[in-house]
């Protein structure tokens, strides 16, 4: 059995003082490890202090993106080496508004894999179509281009530890969500594209969650089918109340 990860990407939301009192509004409420991991993913600048505030709580703090190099002449960047230094334990690379606004490519994201994997963080890789690549039937085609792409150079083990988000970019921000069945569907091929590449041991293994106008009036749909085991989850994630309902339904 795969464990569902509910992780909230906030975005460029929130302030350090709305980052706090989020997250002391929900940490003694998450549900058991046992039932569920959850992460916050937020901006670099809140990373630190909320590693510090989650501690002995089970919460987990993921960055949004890092680079790849350890260190150097980076202007703006931050290094792995810097959000292991401080406990950050998750890091979502090649979100689809990464790829768009800000050049990130399939070879980008591979070698941040790799990184992340040799400082000891977890990725949550992320894949998905467009409006016209989905009206086009070339979804699975290209989301598994994207993960093969994004997973090459890992080993089996790896990619057993390692997390991929689904997300049709047609989906995210729309409130315009796919319906359970799609998603599950995709996730399934991905999966196959994971068992083709690597092995049946990996695709059982490796954690899948759907992304896209998630909310916690849907979210059972998409947790409660084979292929899908969480969510990334955006606006729905930035309310205390409304991301304690999400893991509830988890
Ligand atoms: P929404 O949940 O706001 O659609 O965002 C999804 C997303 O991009 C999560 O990474």
């Amino acid at each position: 059995m795969r464990k569902p990860i509910i992780a909230g990407n906030w975005k460029m939301h929130k302030t350090m003082e709305e980052a706090v009192d989020f997250t002391e509004k929900v940490k003694g409420l998450v549900p058991s490890n046992a039932q569920v991991d959850t992460v916050i993913c937020a901006p670099f600048l809140f990373l630190d202090r909320l590693v510090k505030e989650v501690n002995g709580y089970n919460v987990k703090i993921g960055a949004q993106t890092m680079h790849y190099e350890e260190k150097g002449a980076f202007t703006g960047e931050v290094s792995p080496a810097a959000l292991k230094g401080i406990g950050v334990s998750h890091v979502i690379l090649g979100h689809s508004e990464r790829r768009e606004l800000y050049n990130e490519t399939d070879d980008s994201v591979n070698k941040k894999v790799l990184s992340a994997f040799r400082y000891g963080m977890i990725p949550i890789v992320c894949v998905g179509e467009s409006l016209e690549q989905w009206e086009n039937g070339e979804t699975n085609e290209h989301v598994g281009n994207q993960v093969k792409r994004a997973l090459q150079g890992l080993t089996e083990e790896q990619v057993k530890c390692l997390v991929i988000a689904y997300e049709p970019i047609w989906a995210i921000g729309t409130g315009k969500s796919s319906t359970a069945e799609g998603a599950d569907e995709v996730c399934g091929h991905i999966r196959q594209v994971i068992e083709n590449n690597f092995s049946k041991e990996a695709a059982d293994a490796v954690r899948i969650q759907y992304g896209g106008s998630v909310k916690p009036e849907n979210i059972r749909d998409f947790i409660s089918c084979p292929n899908i085991d969480g969510a990334l989850v955006g606006g729905a994630s930035l309310d205390p109340d409304s991301f304690l309902a999400l893991l509830e339904a988890s």
